[in-house]
C-alpha cells in the first residue's frame, strides 16, 4: 500500500476543487476510476484493523442531515463533510454534497482538500459493486436500479465494469430522471438501460435489485412478494435514522452485510431490527473470514449508509492520481510562519504574501 508523499517542510496543501475532479475522473475514464477505486477500497477494507474507527457525527434538521465522518490508519487521517438533502432540487442544488481532507498524522498537516460530491459518487457505487461481487449470485446479469438520481449512472457503470451486468431496468417516480440516466449511458457498450413503468416490474426477473432512492421518511420501496430466491438487494438510499427504503420482512429472511455494524445500526435498514441483530461486516466478507452468499436461492442485502473508510480509500486514491497527472492548485490553507511559535509576527509582516520560497520545489516533488 502506498501513501502519499509527505510534503510538510513546503507547508502547502493540495487543493483540488470539484471541476479539477471531474476533469481528473474524465482522463482517467469513469470506468477505469471504479476500477482503481475498488482496488483502494479493498485494500483499506482489508486493512480493517489497523482504523481507528467511529459512527459519523449527524446533525439532523427537519430538511436534512449533515455529518462529519473521521477515520485514521495511523499514519493518514481523513474526514469528510457531508449532506443529506432529499428536497434540495427546489433550490437547485444537489441531495448530497461533499468536501474532504487527508492529512498526515505525524504532524497533523493537511496534505489534500478536495471536493468529495463525485468522489462520493465514485466510491458508493464501487463499494456496493465490491460488496456485490461476493454477495450476489455469479451468474446475475441483470439489474433493477430504483431511483435515478444523482448516484443512479455511477450506480450502473460501477456494476458493469465490476460484475458484468449488462441489463438495467430503471424505474423512478420523476420520468425525466430515468430518461436522463438512459440517455447518458447510451453510448456504453453491451449495457441496455430499459425504462419500467413501476417498481414491481423493474424487479421480476432481476438479479441484483439497487435501491438509491431520497426521501426522509420509512418508505417501503421493495416490499417481501417482490423479492425472489436467490436475488441481491444493495440498499444505499436508506442511510439515515427514520429514513430507510425496505420492508422489514425482507430483512427478517435475508443474509445481511453491512460495513460498519455500530454505524448502520443507528441508520442503515436494520435500524428496523432488533439492535442485537445478526449482521456481517464486509471487511470480513472480503477478508473470507465469512461467506457473502450462503445458497443460490438465500436473499442477500447490502445495507449502505456509506463508512468514513470509504472516503479514506477515495481521498487516497484522489491523492495518488492528481500527484500523477500534476492536477490541481497548491495553497495555503494553514498558517505556517517561519518562525512556528510566532503567528502573531507572521501576521504583522505579511508573510503570507511571499510565503514561500521553496513553493515551486514542492511542486516538482509531488507530481
Ligand atoms: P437524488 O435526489 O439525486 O436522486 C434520488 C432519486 O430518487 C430522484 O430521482 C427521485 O425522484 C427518486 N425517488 C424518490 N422517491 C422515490 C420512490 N419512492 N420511487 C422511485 N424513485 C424515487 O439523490 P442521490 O444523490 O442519487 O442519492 C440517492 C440516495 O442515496 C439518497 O437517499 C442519499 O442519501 C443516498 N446515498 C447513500 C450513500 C451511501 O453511501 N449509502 C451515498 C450517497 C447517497
Amino acid at each position: 500500500m502506498t501513501h502519499p508523499p509527505h510534503n510538510v517542510a513546503n507547508a502547502l496543501t493540495r487543493r483540488l476543487d470539484a471541476r479539477d475532479v471531474a476533469a481528473l475522473v474524465r482522463a482517467i475514464g469513469v470506468r477505469q476510476s471504479l476500477v482503481q477505486l475498488a482496488d483502494h477500497l479493498r485494500e483499506d477494507f482489508l486493512r480493517w484493523p489497523a482504523f481507528d474507527k467511529s459512527a459519523r457525527a449527524a446533525s439532523h434538521s427537519e430538511v436534512g442531515v449533515i455529518e462529519l465522518m473521521p477515520v485514521s490508519d495511523g499514519a493518514l487521517h481523513a474526514f469528510k463533510y457531508v449532506n443529506g438533502h432529499p428536497s434540495n432540487a427546489r433550490h437547485a442544488l444537489p441531495t448530497v454534497m461533499a468536501y474532504g481532507a487527508l492529512a498526515e498524522v505525524r504532524t497533523g498537516f493537511p496534505l489534500l482538500l478536495a471536493d468529495l460530491t463525485l468522489a462520493t459518487a465514485l466510491r458508493t457505487a464501487a463499494t456496493s459493486a465490491l460488496a456485490a461481487m461476493s454477495m450476489a449470485r455469479k451468474d446475475a446479469t441483470t439489474m433493477a436500479l430504483i431511483g435515478n438520481g444523482a448516484q443512479a449512472e455511477f450506480q450502473a457503470l460501477a456494476f458493469h465494469a465490476l460484475l458484468g451486468i449488462r441489463d438495467i431496468r430503471a424505474y423512478d417516480i420523476d420520468r425525466r430522471a430515468t430518461d436522463r440516466l438512459a440517455r447518458n449511458l447510451a453510448h456504453v457498450p453491451d449495457l441496455r438501460i430499459v425504462a419500467s413503468a413501476s417498481i414491481a416490474e423493474a424487479v421480476a426477473g432481476a438479479d441484483i435489485v439497487s435501491t438509491v432512492t431520497a426521501d426522509k421518511t420509512r418508505a417501503t420501496i421493495l416490499t417481501p412478494e417482490m423479492i425472489a430466491p436467490g436475488m441481491h438487494i444493495n440498499a444505499v438510499g436508506g442511510d439515515c435514522p427514520g429514513k430507510t427504503e425496505l420492508h422489514a420482512d425482507i430483512l427478517r429472511h435475508a443474509r445481511i452485510v453491512v460495513e460498519y455494524a455500530p454505524q448502520t445500526r443507528i441508520e442503515g435498514e436494520i435500524q428496523q431490527l432488533p439492535p442485537d441483530a445478526r449482521v456481517t461486516e464486509l471487511w470480513e466478507v472480503l477478508a473470507g473470514n465469512a461467506p457473502g452468499r450462503g445458497a443460490h436461492d438465500e436473499v442477500t442485502v447490502f445495507d449502505s449508509v456509506g463508512f468514513a473508510l470509504e472516503d479514506f480509500s477515495a481521498l487516497r486514491w484522489l491523492h495518488n492520481v492528481a500527484s500523477a497527472n500534476g492536477a490541481g492548485e497548491f495553497f495555503a490553507l494553514v498558517a505556517t510562519p517561519r518562525d512556528p511559535r510566532d503567528l502573531y509576527g507572521w501576521m504583522m509582516r505579511d508573510e503570507s504574501q511571499a510565503p514561500n520560497a521553496t513553493a515551486g520545489a514542492v511542486k516538482e516533488a509531488l507530481t
